[in-house]
């Protein structure tokens, strides 16, 4: 028997999710379950609406059918706004870098810790060395501790995914979704990234959308692949690449 939203021990439950705008179904019926501390791949075609999905986890887009729910079926995410669920360790990463360019790679992860409504209340009494202790382990895992006092609009592309990657761990989210992180990145950046996530997994879970399949595979985790709004295949990196269905409408382009 598979579970329902009141049995499921998993992190996320996505259960018959349909969004429609304009007439036109984005999301048909998608059902997509993240047990704690997995990491998990999202190909698909443009358009598949892989967007959409993180939209609706999120909280900025309600869904029209289905039940969206967060932490062994605790939390309505259809029922929370967009903060309540950042609020509940829900942390996004768009596809375009958002750091604050006139700012030092270090003040960048201060602002966003201090951002963080749970921590705020805490701060008159946090030492300047607790900040900096946690400032000094996401620079290390994001490895920016080197580049900590250059403002954040000289570093490379790359860099500054990375930069807004440790941004959203200052907020020490439970789960982490990524939407195409690697676009963009030089092969070597590329690598990188798929080092850092997979570092990051071990305290968290995550949700990577990507286009670059040699990432996918070296992520190692398991594969969903949609296809016009609903879930075309799913298993690991080889298993989804055999599907006749998948290489049809996505990888055999
Ligand atoms: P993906 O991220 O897989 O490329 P999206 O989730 O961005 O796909 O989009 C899925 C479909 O929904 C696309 O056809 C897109 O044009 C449409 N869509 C997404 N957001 C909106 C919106 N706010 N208004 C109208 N159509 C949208
Ligand atoms: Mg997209």
């Amino acid at each position: 028997m598979s579970p329902d939203k009141t049995t499921t021990t998993s992190l996320l439950y996505l259960d018959g999710i349909s969004v429609s705008f304009d007439g036109f179904k984005a999301l048909n019926d998608l059902s997509l379950i993240i047990e704690p501390g997995e990491m998990r791949a999202v190909i698909g075609p443009n358009g598949a609406g892989k967007t959409t999905m993180m939209d609706v986890i999120t909280g900025k887009t309600r869904p029209d059918q289905g039940e969206v729910y967060f932490g062994q079926g605790a939390y309505d995410l259809s029922k929370l706004d967009e903060t309540e669920i950042a609020e509940l360790g829900i942390g996004r990463k768009f596809q375009k870098p958002t750091v604050f360019d006139m700012h030092t790679v270090e003040d960048n992860l201060l602002l966003a810790l201090t951002s963080d409504r749970r921590v705020r209340g805490t701060l008159l009494w946090e030492t300047a060395a607790g900040q900096h202790e946690r400032i000094d382990r996401i620079l290390e895992t994001i490895r920016l501790g080197q580049l900590r006092s250059r403002v954040a609009g000289s570093l490379s592309h790359g860099q500054k995914q990375w930069l807004e990657i440790g941004m959203l761990l200052a907020q020490e989210p439970q789960l982490l979704l990524v939407d195409e992180p690697v676009a963009g990145m030089t092969d070597a950046e590329t690598e990188q990234t798929a080092r850092l996530l997979k570092e990051i997994n071990r305290e968290k879970a995550v949700v990577v959308v990507e286009h670059d399949m040699a990432f996918v595979r070296e992520l190692g985790v398991r594969v969903t692949c949609l296809h016009e709004g609903s879930v075309l295949a799913e298993g690991t990196i080889d298993q989804v690449s055999a599907n006749e269905r998948v290489v049809e409408v996505y990888l055999g382009r």
